[in-house]
C-alpha cells in the first residue's frame, strides 16, 4: 500500500494505493487536505493503468505514408536531437520552443526550464499553466508582491464569516473542498457565488448572483463604490497597511448601483444587498477562479476583487483575504520553478541579473550564456512555423490541440512546423499530429513532488510499476541533453532534483530550499515559503533551527519592498468580442464533474461518463431558434464552429450559452484576445450564434 496523491486537479487529494500491477484507490483519511474524500474522477485514477490505449513504444512519422512507425528509444531520440541540432546550426537557439504543463510534477517543471535555458539554448519556453491561473498571478504579484494561490490553507473558509467565490465552480471542479463551504453555512455563515449559470456551488450558497460573463470587474467596482458610501471601508487598516486606495476611490466614485446593473445585469438591489453584507461582515474571504480570470481584463477583474478585500481589512488576517482556486495539479508549482517565459526557479526572474547569476550558479554554467524572456504561451503557439517564430516545439504534459484558444488556427500551427515532438501516455489530439511521439510514464508509476493550490508542498510516490517500454519524462530529458552535448549532465532521480530545485530556488520568493521528501513526508505537506532555517537563535545558540514552512502568509507584512500592499485603480473594458447581430449571444465553457480538462485521460476511463460536448441554453433562448432539449444544434463564432446536442436548463441567462471544453469543438470557438499583464487568452466569453 502506497500513500500518494490524485493524478488531477490543484486539491491533490491524498490517497491509498494497494497493488502494483492491478492498483485499487482507497481512502487516506489522516491527509488533512481532503479527509478520505474524493471525487469521482480521484476514485477511478487507477483506470487509466492497464489501459489499452496506453502508449509503450515511441512513434516516428514515416514521411512517405504519412503513417507512424514504431522505432526503439535510441533511434526517436537520435531523429529527435539530428533536427533540433540541424535547426538550432541554420536559425539559431530560438527556432526551438518548449512546451510544457501545469500537471507536471515541480522536478519536471523545473529540469523543463533547465534543459530549454541550458542543453537547448532557447528562450522559447511557456507551458499551458498560462491559460490557467495567470491573471491570479499576475494581479497577486502586483497587489502582495508575490502570488501564492492561497496565502492561507483552505480550511480557513470554515472560519470566516461571508465567502464571496467569483466565477467558481468548486462543488463540480473539487467537490471534496466544498465541505468547507457547508461548515462554514453551519457556523452560520454566508456564501456568495457569483457566475453566469446557477451551478452546483450556487445550489450550496445563500446568495447567487448570475452577471453577464466578462462583467465581474464592473461588479466590483459597484460593490467597492457601495461600501465606500456606506463607510464600511477599514481607514485605519487602509492607512497602516496599503498604498494606492485615494485614486481607487476616485475611480469607484461613479459605479453606483444602477450603472452596474445596466453593464452587468444584476439588479442594483442585489449590488446593495451584497455590499451591506460584505460591508457589515467581520471576516470575509474572496476567491477567484477561471471564470473570473479567463479574460482579455482577468488580472484587472482580479485586482478590483483585491480592492474590495483591501479596503475591507482583510489581507494578511486570519481567515479574511483574498485566494485564488488554481485549477491544474500542479497548477501553483508549474507556475514558480522555470517552465514560465520569463522566470527562473524560485519565481525569480529571468530578466533579473541577481537571479541569473544565482541560478546559473547552481547549474555550473556562465550567467550570459541564459536566454532572455521568450514569448508567452499562446504568442508562441501563434509564431510556430512563421518566418520568425520556431520551427521546432517539443510538448510535454499538454494536449494543446484540444486546450488552446482559437484551436484550430492553433492545430494549422503545429502542423506547420518541421518537427513536432510530444510527449505523452496516450495518443492524445495533438500527438496524433507529431512527428515522433515519445511515451512516458504517468503519475502513480513515478515519484515527484506537487504544489497544491495552497501553498502545500506534497510528494506523489510512485506506487505501481510502469509497463516496458516507457521512460519518465525526465530520462527524455536526460537522454536529449546528452545528444545535443549540453554543457552539464541532467539527473533523473526525483529525490536529488528537489535537492538541486531547493538550492536554486533559496533566498527566492517561492523558497523551497528548507523542504525535504522526508519532511513532506512526516508533515504531510509543507507550505512555502520555507527557508532552509528561520535565521533567529535558538536557546543552545544555534541559529540553524528548522523553518516551519508558512501556511498563513502576509500576517505581518506583504513581500512588496515597504510591506504594504497595493491598490490599483483599474476600469472595466468589456470583453474584447461583443454580441451583435451576426453573434448575438455570449459563449463561455468549462468543465463537468467527471472530466478533467482536455480529458485526454479521463476520457478513457471506462467508468468515468464520456457523454461527450454540450450545449447548455437557457427555455427562452431554446425557444427562439427553435431548439429542443437532446435536439442538434450548431454554435459558430468568428473563429469557427461545432455542433453538439442541447441542454435545455433554466439555470443559466439567457443570452448565454455554456459549452463544457472537454471535447474537441469548444476552443476551435473561443477568442484568443489576450490579457495585456498576463497574456491570459479570453476563454470565458465571446460573442456566438447559435442555430438547429
Ligand atoms: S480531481 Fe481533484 S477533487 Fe477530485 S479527487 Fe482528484 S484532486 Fe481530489
Amino acid at each position: 500500500m502506497t500513500e500518494t496523491h490524485c493524478p488531477y486537479c490543484s486539491l491533490q487529494c491524498g490517497m491509498r494505493l494497494t497493488g502494483r500491477r492491478s492498483p485499487e484507490v482507497s481512502a487516506w483519511e489522516e491527509f488533512p487536505v481532503n479527509e478520505g474524500g474524493l471525487c469521482r474522477k480521484g476514485w477511478n485514477a487507477a483506470g487509466l493503468y492497464n489501459n489499452r490505449d496506453r502508449l509503450t513504444t515511441p512513434l516516428v512519422r514515416d514521411r512517405a505514408t504519412g503513417e507512424f512507425r514504431p522505432v526503439s528509444w535510441d533511434e526517436a531520440l537520435d531523429t529527435i536531437a539530428e533536427k533540433l541540432t540541424a535547426l538550432k546550426a541554420e536559425h539559431g537557439p530560438d527556432s526551438v520552443a518548449v512546451f510544457g504543463g501545469g500537471g507536471l510534477t515541480n522536478e519536471k517543471a523545473y529540469q523543463l526550464g533547465k534543459f530549454a535555458r541550458v542543453a537547448l539554448g532557447t528562450s522559447q519556453i511557456d507551458y499551458n499553466g498560462r491559460w490557467c491561473m495567470s491573471s491570479a498571478a499576475s494581479a497577486g504579484t502586483r497587489a502582495f508582491g508575490l502570488d501564492r494561490g492561497l496565502p492561507f490553507p483552505l480550511k480557513d473558509l470554515e472560519q470566516t464569516d461571508v465567502a464571496v467565490l467569483v466565477g467558481s465552480n468548486l462543488a463540480e471542479t473539487m467537490p471534496p473542498a466544498a465541505r468547507h463551504l457547508d461548515a462554514l453555512r453551519e457556523r452560520g455563515g454566508t456564501v456568495v457565488v457569483i457566475d453566469p449559470r446557477r451551478t452546483a456551488t450556487a445550489d450550496r450558497a445563500d446568495v447567487v448572483l448570475q452577471p453577464v460573463p466578462g462583467t465581474d470587474l464592473a461588479l466590483a467596482l459597484g460593490v467597492l463604490h457601495l461600501l465606500v458610501a456606506g463607510g464600511h471601508v477599514d481607514e485605519q487598516y487602509v492607512a497602516d497597511r496599503t498604498t494606492g486606495f485615494e485614486d481607487v476611490r476616485r475611480s469607484v466614485a461613479s459605479w453606483w448601483p444602477e450603472r452596474v446593473e445596466r453593464v452587468t445585469g444584476v439588479p442594483a438591489a442585489e449590488v446593495r444587498a451584497i455590499a451591506q453584507l460584505l460591508g457589515s461582515a467581520r471576516k470575509v474571504m474572496v476567491l477567484t477562479a477561471r471564470g473570473a480570470e479567463q479574460h482579455s481584463q482577468g488580472s484587472d477583474t482580479v485586482l478590483a476583487w483585491i480592492n474590495v478585500a483591501l479596503a475591507l481589512g482583510q489581507c494578511g488576517t486570519t481567515y479574511g483575504g483574498y485566494g485564488c482556486l488554481t485549477g491544474q495539479g500542479n497548477g501553483q508549482g508549474g507556475r514558480e520553478h522555470g517552465q514560465k517565459a520569463d522566470q527562473l526557479p524560485g519565481y525569480r526572474m529571468i530578466d533579473d541579473p541577481a537571479a541569473r547569476e544565482h541560478v546559473a550558479g547552481v547549474w555550473g554554467v556562465p550567467p550570459e550564456s541564459l536566454p532572455g524572456k521568450g514569448r508567452s504561451a499562446y504568442e508562441l503557439l501563434d509564431a510556430l512555423g512563421t518566418e520568425a517564430g520556431p520551427k521546432a516545439m517539443l510538448v510535454f504534459g499538454s494536449n494543446i490541440v484540444v486546450s488552446a484558444p482559437n484551436a484550430s488556427h492553433v492545430t494549422r500551427r503545429l502542423e506547420s512546423l518541421d518537427l513536432l515532438v510530444v510527449a505523452d501516455i496516450v495518443l492524445s489530439e495533438t500527438a496524433a499530429i507529431a512527428d515522433v511521439v515519445l511515451p512516458v510514464t504517468q503519475w502513480a508509476e513515478e515519484t515527484g513532488t506537487m504544489t497544491n493550490l495552497e501553498g502545500r508542498v506534497i510528494l506523489r510516490r510512485r506506487a505501481i510499476t510502469p509497463p516496458s517500454g516507457v521512460r519518465s519524462d525526465l530520462e527524455v530529458l536526460q537522454g536529449l541533453a546528452k545528444r545535443l552535448d549540453s554543457p552539464i549532465p541532467f539527473e533523473t532521480d526525483p529525490e536529488e532534483i528537489f535537492a538541486e530545485l531547493g538550492l536554486a530556488t533559496r533566498g527566492g520568493k517561492a523558497d523551497y530550499s528548507g523542504i525535504t521528501y522526508a519532511r513532506i513526508a512526516e508533515e504531510m505537506g509543507v507550505f512555502w515559503p520555507c527557508p532552509v532555517s528561520t535565521g533567529s537563535t535558538t536557546e543552545d545558540g544555534s541559529t540553524n533551527e528548522k523553518h516551519p514552512g508558512t501556511p498563513r502568509m502576509f500576517l505581518e507584512e506583504f513581500a512588496t519592498p515597504d510591506g504594504r500592499a497595493r491598490f490599483h485603480a483599474v476600469e472595466h473594458r468589456g470583453a474584447a468580442e461583443q454580441p451583435d447581430a451576426d453573434y448575438p449571444v455570449h459563449l463561455t465553457t468549462g468543465r463537468v464533474l467527471a472530466q478533467y480538462q482536455s480529458g485526454a485521460q479521463t476520457r478513457r476511463v471506462r467508468d468515468l461518463p464520456d457523454t461527450g460536448a454540450f450545449v447548455e441554453m437557457h427555455p427562452m433562448l431554446a425557444g427562439r431558434i427553435g431548439a429542443a432539449d437532446g435536439a442538434t444544434v450548431r454554435v459558430t463564432t468568428r473563429r469557427g464552429t461545432m455542433t453538439a446536442p442541447a441542454r435545455v436548463v433554466d439555470t443559466i441567462r439567457p443570452d448565454t450559452v455554456f459549452v463544457p471544453f472537454h471535447w474537441v469543438g469548444a476552443n476551435r470557438l473561443t477568442n484568443d484576445a489576450l490579457d495585456p499583464a498576463s497574456r491570459m487568452p479570453e476563454f470565458k466569453v465571446c460573442a456566438a450564434a447559435v442555430t438547429t
